[in-house]
């Protein structure tokens, strides 16, 4: 297959990529590198099939230099900090840049997959969240840039498929974590991993018994790969199910890596969804997807790559 990877110097993106080109496709990487990392890139050219052009997708997309089997359309700042920071351009990667990568599928009579996400859901009054809530979002607070940039992305994916008869596929991410995020990337998992492994206080926003769910790479990078084998255009959650307090979470990783750190509260953040927890029974039954790695090995997995890139020496973790 030749596919063409928006976002792919991005932590997801960079996965995604590296899956494909060892299945042996050929994958053109597009990114501007907003909240993405060079370096990611530098790995994915070791690979003859890979090529890269930075762009502005939001612009316009580059010609892929030939005929197109696939677009995926990964590019945008994903962490609250990133789009915050952002919110004009995280606006318009969700808006424009959707579109272009719509047309481009068109154009090539590719077949197209936008990463979505739990945003969606917004501070859900539905726990845990089926494909078929429609969600509970504030549609001008500060979160409010990427959660309706990736609504309104749900939206065109879904015109283009029943106007064009464009075959669509929507994934709905839920937090995903792993090597190659950026240490500055400002989620939970980054901020306490790089916390801890410097020992500084973990910072949680409010109390901490707002929960979240935590899903390893590999395991999303399957589900995208299971799903663009079945023809299934609505949308469909990508997460794992088991479900902690961010307190919780927190302690996870100090007990692991740091015991006797200091666990600080900061004020919450604002419009923080309070619970989050993926219902997976459609990729159970679609895919017959199930996400295999458990926290703690994934944490393993991550902290290892981290205290490698600090120049730290491994150390098991026992939590
Ligand atoms: P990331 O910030 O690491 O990667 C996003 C990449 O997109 C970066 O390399 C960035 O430079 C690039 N990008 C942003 N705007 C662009 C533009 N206009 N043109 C070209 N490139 C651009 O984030 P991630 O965690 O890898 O997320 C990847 C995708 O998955 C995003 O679409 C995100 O919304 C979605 N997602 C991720 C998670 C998660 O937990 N990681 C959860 C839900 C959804
Ligand atoms: N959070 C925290 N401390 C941090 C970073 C995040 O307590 O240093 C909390 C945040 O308020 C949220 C949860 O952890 O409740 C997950 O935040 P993240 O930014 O990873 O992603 P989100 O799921 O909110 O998009």
């Amino acid at each position: 297959m030749r596919v063409l990877l928006t976002g792919s110097a991005g932590f997801v993106g960079s996965h995604l990529a590296t899956r494909l080109l060892g299945e042996g496709h050929h994958v053109v990487g597009v990114d501007n590198y907003l909240s993405g990392q060079p370096r990611n890139t530098a790995q994915l050219l070791e690979w003859p099939g890979f090529r890269f052009v930075e762009a502005d997708v939001s612009r316009a997309l580059p010609d892929p230099g030939g005929p197109l089997d696939w677009v995926l359309h990964f590019a945008s700042p994903a962490s609250p900090p990133h789009y915050q920071e952002h919110p004009i351009e995280t606006l318009m990667v969700g808006a424009q840049g959707t579109q272009n990568a719509l047309d481009l599928a068109l154009a090539h009579g590719a077949q197209f997959l936008l990463a979505s996400t739990s945003e969606v859901y917004g501070d859900p009054l539905v726990h845990p969240q089926p494909e078929t809530y429609w969600g509970h979002v504030n549609p001008n607070g500060v979160r409010s840039c990427y959660d309706e940039a990736k609504r309104y992305a749900e939206a065109i994916t879904m015109a283009y498929h029943r106007h064009h008869g464009l075959r669509t596929r929507i994934i709905r991410i839920f937090n995903t974590y792993g090597p190659r995020m950026r240490a500055d990337d400002g989620r939970v998992v980054t901020n306490f991993v790089h916390q801890a492994l410097r020992g500084e206080p973990l910072t949680v926003y409010g109390a901490g018994d707002q929960t979240r769910s935590f899903q390893y790479v590999d395991d999303l990078v399957e589900g995208v790969r299971r799903l663009m084998g079945v023809p299934y255009s609505g949308p469909v959650n990508l997460g794992n199910p088991d479900e902690y307090t961010v307190l919780d979470f927190a302690r996870l990783i100090r007990d692991a890596v740091a015991p006797g750190l200091e666990i600080v509260h900061l004020p919450p953040a604002q419009d923080d969804p309070q619970q989050r927890r993926p219902d997976i029974a459609l990729a159970r039954s679609l895919l017959g997807w199930a996400p295999r790695v458990p926290l703690r090995e994934g944490l393993e997995r991550m902290i290892a790559e981290v205290r490698a890139e600090v120049g730290l020496p491994a150390t098991a973790f026992s939590p």
